[in-house]
């Protein structure tokens, strides 16, 4: 068996040699500490102590706070900001052996949908490195799928785990809304963002979801949720799917996914029904009012008096549009009209989603409906939002849901969104396992 030792020496190896070119870790901790810590967990594995995540390298979003490391969420603003604690998922993964390499790049306060929005340049897409990475969570997909680690974490608010784990061929779960501790995370808009797990196989994904899940007392909000049997993913067993009824333009990519349900159906005798959510085409709608309100509430204490700069002086044009479309809806004079018409929305959508969840147990979709496009490339703002036209729905409805890569059209990895109803993980990882499975026999 390898030792954490060997594996860390291979990944600092390939990091060496390829982190420059794909820009996907901004800082890792001294190799000296790496080795120090590597040596402890091969000590623990040989004493038999070891816990669930020994031998398991792991990136960080750099919205996420690790102690000892940058805090910088990829901007200006907080590139001084060394964070001062561990959040409780970073505390959960230290308990069980896991060890944090360092933090990967994103988008500038994971607002962005395709890496590019880093004030330290984009991250490579290490499956084509002319293409985004998607995104906000960019580095944290790129660095599983660059083989830097093994898994990685990330935060999804509108789709920004699933979609870079769809353009880079990885594994992206965003867990049920509250089962997650948010304890650590810096907020973009904090009635919907999750922390979630990347990386390269279900298992993998799963068992690290279940280590950074459950309720912690720091966030108040955070929930219970029974504890995953990994023992059962791979299991063959009888499910109702849902398909989900909404046309996307790029028909390679619905075709893809198309193709993939027929065999799943025909391999496992799966019953499958459409399902239509009729307000979906609201959801980005819906999303960017509720993402803006909160955004601008969540910056305030960025005022360049205790942490790092004054934000509307060192932004992005991204992160300054949200501050200044947040400022404007949340004006007195407007008395909080969009922000509560689009918080009624997402209580309708929400609802929608669980009457759906009363006819299936699983709804499947393509991930994103478009190809990510060339980094540089100039696309407009409508169009960067339509990236997360599929995924944003489950943030709104609080459910869980997840990337898994199945084909590649045009050479380029695609995935397909597994959802399933909330702290309903279990079923949707199962289904998932089961999925990976068809994938292997290729
Ligand atoms: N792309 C979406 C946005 O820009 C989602 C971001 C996210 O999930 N963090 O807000």
């Amino acid at each position: 068996m390898v030792t954490a030792l060997e594996k860390l020496r291979k990944y600092l190896d390939k990091i060496r040699d390829k982190n420059k070119e794909f820009n996907i870790f901004l800082e890792l901790f001294s190799e000296e500490e790496l080795i120090k810590k590597a040596k402890e967990v091969d000590e623990k594995i040989k004493n038999k102590r070891a816990g669930r995540l020994a031998g398991y390298f792991i990136g960080v979003k750099p919205n996420i706070n690790v102690l000892g490391l940058h805090a910088s969420c990829s901007s200006k603003v907080l590139e001084n900001y060394l964070s001062t604690y561990d959040a409780t998922v970073i505390k959960k993964i230290k308990d069980e052996d896991g060890i944090i390499l360092g933090m990967v790049n994103s988008d500038e306060f994971a607002c962005g949908s395709s890496g590019e929005t880093s004030a330290f340049s984009p991250v490579r897409n290490p499956t084509n490195p002319n293409l985004i990475p998607g995104g906000s969570s960019s580095g944290s997909a790129a660095c599983v799928a660059a083989g830097f680690c093994d898994l990685s974490l990330g935060s999804d608010t509108g789709g920004s785990i699933r979609n870079p784990a769809s353009h880079c061929g990885v594994v992206g779960i965003k867990p049920s809304y509250a089962s997650v501790s948010r304890y650590g995370l810096i907020d973009l808009s904090m009635s919907l963002d999750q922390i979630g797990p990347f990386a390269r196989t279900v298992s993998d994904a799963a068992l690290l979801l279940d280590v950074i899940r459950g309720k912690d007392e720091n966030d108040s909000i955070s929930l219970n949720s029974k504890k995953l049997n990994l023992n059962d993913l791979g299991k063959k067993k009888d499910f109702v799917l849902g398909i989900l009824d909404f046309k996307i333009n790029n028909s390679k990519i619905q075709n893809l996914i198309d193709k993939k349900i027929k065999e799943i159906k025909k391999k496992y005798n799966w019953k499958i029904k459409k399902i239509k959510i009729d307000h979906i085409d609201l959801a980005i709608e819906t999303y960017y009012p509720i993402v803006y309100t909160e955004f601008f509430s969540g910056t305030r204490k960025l005022d360049g008096r205790k942490y790092g700069k004054k934000i509307e002086d060192f932004c992005g044009p991204e992160v300054l549009r949200r501050i200044l479309g947040g400022a404007e809806i949340t004006k007195a004079e407007h008395e909080g009209r969009n922000y509560h018409l689009a918080l009624r929305v997402k209580k309708l959508i929400e609802k929608e989603y669980s009457e759906a969840f009363k006819e299936v147990e699983i709804i499947l979709s393509p991930t994103v409906p478009r190809l990510p496009h060339k980094i540089g490339e100039k696309i407009s703002v409508e169009e960067m939002y339509s990236y997360d036209a599929l995924t944003i729905p489950s943030n709104l409805a609080g459910n869980c849901s997840m990337s898994l890569p199945v084909g590649k059209v045009e050479g380029i990895p695609v995935g397909i969104q597994i959802m399933a109803d909330k702290f309903n993980e279990q079923k949707m990882l199962e289904v998932a396992s089961l999925i990976e499975k068809t994938n292997e026999t290729k």
